[in-house]
């Protein structure tokens, strides 16, 4: 049976565990020896239900509101449930290489956690709820357009199979939030709005960060047990190996999941250690976007477009460091970096075992390591960076192309993924043509049948994302106050992997007029 979200009696294990700031107001400042500040969401005038997930609703045990009313109102920050204690996190971070000192939950409020019908424990917290002592300069707001896309993002990668935080609900505020989207000066009063994002925890590595350059090691240590006690019970203990192998857990993780955002073509753009969840689940999506014309460096995020730091072909080195951040942390309660330096290594060859698994199965084999398997990956992706060629597309339409003859033309797959313009001569041409030669040479020799590598395939490549130019669309019809684009892209990308009549327009290239279009390709960090 779903409860309403009003009468759930809800937990709060952060704040039994760990102590909090003797000061509860939400003045910006600096705070110290607490793990989270209490403060209260600052409410807002109109609140009004814009999109739900009925899938997580049903994990939570908790039914779909009405488009007003007592949950929503609760949803948007103006009312709390039995036993909601919200409170903004300390932490600190690594931006852009560089330490940040104290960050902290500046529009993040938590607000309590629920036991599911299943018995875990889930946190439910609202982004963009208003001011904390974390906001420094800013408003703790958030608009529609970077709300939208968080709640996309959130479903889309859980269905995905990439580990992700959840969103449950995207409420629109009914106020409006200036923002100056391309930083010129033109600021312009938006539509603001609420997600309600769910994970078991939204701790990250910057929480570890900041007690540990605050020289705060029992707090340190108590963040280490109550995140190992509710979150990775096996690694218990308390002894340097205990604190070691559950890093190298975190380490684990943390590879699985870069790895899926490698396999799906998703580019986080602000892989910063506050941003670094400590379940090794995807978290806080801003400027992110999916690569489509193939280009390790493409980024997102303009903020980064200079330096390039947070580009898709950077991500896995990129988690490293941040990892190698997070281990810095931990030393204090490890004392050994040899301890450490072994879940960086974990790191490193989980990452290369999950992405080579991976990839075995976007090319339909089963598994790779035979001799010329490097050069087969290796030739692939040197021809899909020749000329823009579309990444997910080319992968998806592979498995059609699995038994057909490579005659003189081009095969299907290229043909599909090439962008408008983009030309190949001759000679690349007859790569291409050597290269899928030599693809199904090595697939019919693999000891699957085409069913079943023709499964693999389209298990492993997805047909539907929700690519910036079509959440743009989505955000474009909302803030006319049309939510029917949004629910559409919402159901066509709850099953990704499904081809489905009459959504060929959502698998299909990136048009034209969408290359330089604001939100549609690249995004600066204003949200
Ligand atoms: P992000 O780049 O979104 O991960 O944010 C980095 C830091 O800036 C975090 O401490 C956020 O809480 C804070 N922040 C971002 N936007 C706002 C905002 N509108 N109001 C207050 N704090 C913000
Ligand atoms: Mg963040």
């Amino acid at each position: 049976m779903n409860r309403d979200l009003a009468h759930v009696e809800f937990e709060a294990s952060v704040v039994a565990a760990l102590p909090g700031d003797a000061d509860d107001s939400n003045r910006p400042r600096a705070v110290a020896d607490a793990a989270y500040t209490f403060v209260m969401p600052t409410p807002v005038a109109a609140p009004r239900l814009l999109a739900w997930s009925d899938d997580l609703g049903a994990t939570l045990g908790l039914a779909r509101p009405a488009v007003t009313g007592p949950a929503v109102e609760i949803l948007a920050g103006n009312a709390l449930a039995a036993g909601m204690r919200p409170y903004a996190a300390r932490y600190g971070g690594h931006q852009f290489g560089n330490w940040a000192g104290q960050l902290g939950d500046g529009r993040a409020i938590t607000l309590g956690e629920l036991i599911t019908p299943a018995g875990e424990r889930q946190e439910l917290q609202l982004k963009g709820a208003g001011p904390t002592p974390y906001s420094r300069f800013a408003d703790g707001r958030a608009v529609l357009r970077s709300s939208l896309r968080e709640f996309l993002c959130s479903e889309a990668m859980h269905h995905l199979g990439v580990p992700t935080t959840r969103a449950l609900s995207l409420v629109a505020s009914g106020e409006k939030v200036v923002r100056d989207m391309f930083y010129d000066g033109n600021a312009q009063a938006e539509p603001g709005a609420i997600v309600c994002r769910v994970a078991p925890s939204f701790i990250r590595f910057g929480n570890f960060e900041i007690h540990s350059a605050s020289e705060e090691v029992e707090l340190l240590r108590r963040l280490a047990d109550h995140v190992i006690a509710t979150h990775y019970p096996d690694h218990r203990g308390g002894a340097p190996r205990a604190y070691a192998r559950w890093f190298g857990e975190i380490c684990r993780r943390t590879a699985v999941m870069i790895a899926h955002w490698m396999r799906v073509g998703f580019v986080h753009g602000v892989m910063n250690t506050d941003n670094m969840s400590i379940l090794g689940v995807t978290l806080d999506y801003g400027p992110y976007g999916w690569l489509e014309g193939y280009d390790p460096a493409w980024t997102p995020n303009t903020t980064d477009a200079s330096g390039r730091r947070y580009a898709y072909g950077n991500q896995a080195q990129i988690g490293m460091w941040n990892l190698a951040r997070l281990a810095g942390a931990l030393l204090p309660l490890i004392g050994d970096k040899e301890l450490l330096q072994e879940g960086l290594e974990r790191y490193r060859s989980t990452y290369t075992e999950t992405w080579r698994a991976m990839l075995a199965e976007k090319l339909g084999l089963e598994a790779l390591g035979r001799e010329g398997d490097e050069a087969l990956i290796d030739e692939l992706f040197a021809l899909l960076a020749i000329v823009e060629t579309d990444m997910p597309i080319f992968f998806r339409t592979l498995d059609a192309a699995a038994l057909e003859a490579t005659d003189e033309s081009l095969p299907r797959p290229v043909v599909a993924a090439l962008y408008d313009g983009a030309v190949l001569d001759a000679a690349q041409r007859e790569r291409w043509r050597g290269w899928f030669r030599r693809w199904q040479e090595r697939g019919a020799t693999c000891g699957l049948d085409v069913g079943e590598r023709r499964r693999r395939m389209q298990a492993a490549n997805p047909l539907y994302l929700p690519r910036n130019y079509l959440a743009q669309q989505a955000i474009d019809a909302a803030t006319e106050g049309d939510l029917a684009p949004l629910q559409r892209l919402l159901q066509v990308i709850r099953h990704p992997y499904e081809a489905r009549d009459g959504c060929e327009s959502f698998a299909a290239r990136r048009p034209e007029w969408a290359r330089h279009r604001a939100g549609c390709s690249a995004l600066s960090c204003s949200s």
